[in-house]
């Protein structure tokens, strides 16, 4: 078995970077799939990382998500059809086709991820997942070894639902600071 120890801190600091954002708003099956169709097209998924298209599925559990290797399928519960959750699981299939699946959870699947949110909705949402990440003490590789070139979505619409979504004093500051270098 695996050791997957900070599984459990990943999935809380995640949500901390989520909470009233727009990565934790309900979206469309088709609006994901087009999403991640548009991800896996581009050159940093397909050549600077190799990794091979995945598709976007429905299932009925209440409680889990999951990208399955088989299948090329990220299985999405209808509880959590979000961008958040879409990415994490974006962050485990490149993890798996760049040859570091364990830890699950682990370093590569956390650097993967933030490079992921930055391909898919840009730098700003990228970095706060790994200003999270350093708050809950997930260490990350070196996340400027090859990143992603501009994004798949409008990086406005993570900067707009995160400036409306965010309550007053969740974060230190409520004015964007300036970005993170990945
Ligand atoms: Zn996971």
């Amino acid at each position: 078995m695996m050791r997957d120890e900070q599984r459990r801190q990943v999935y809380a600091a995640e949500d901390l970077a989520g909470e009233g954002t727009a990565l934790s708003e309900p979206r469309t099956v088709e609006f994901l799939t087009r999403s991640t169709e548009a991800l896996c097209r581009g050159r940093w998924w397909r050549v600077d990382l190799g990794c091979g298209a995945v598709d976007i599925a429905l299932n009925r559990s209440e409680q889990r998500s999951y990208f399955s290797p088989l299948t090329r399928v990220i299985s999405l519960s209808p509880q959590a059809c979000d961008l958040g959750t879409l990415t994490h699981e974006l962050a485990h299939a490149a993890a798996f086709d760049t040859d570091g699946y364990e830890p699950l959870h682990g370093p590569h699947f956390r650097t993967l991820h933030v490079q992921v949110r930055r391909a898919m909705l840009g730098t700003r949402c990228a970095a706060d997942l790994l200003a999270v990440y350093r708050q809950f003490g997930l260490a990350t590789m070196n996340a400027q070894s090859v990143v992603p070139s501009g994004s798949v979505l409008p990086t406005e619409l993570y900067l707009q639902e995160r400036i409306a979504g965010r309550p007053p004093g969740h974060h230190t500051s409520r004015r964007p600071g300036p970005p993170i270098a990945l």
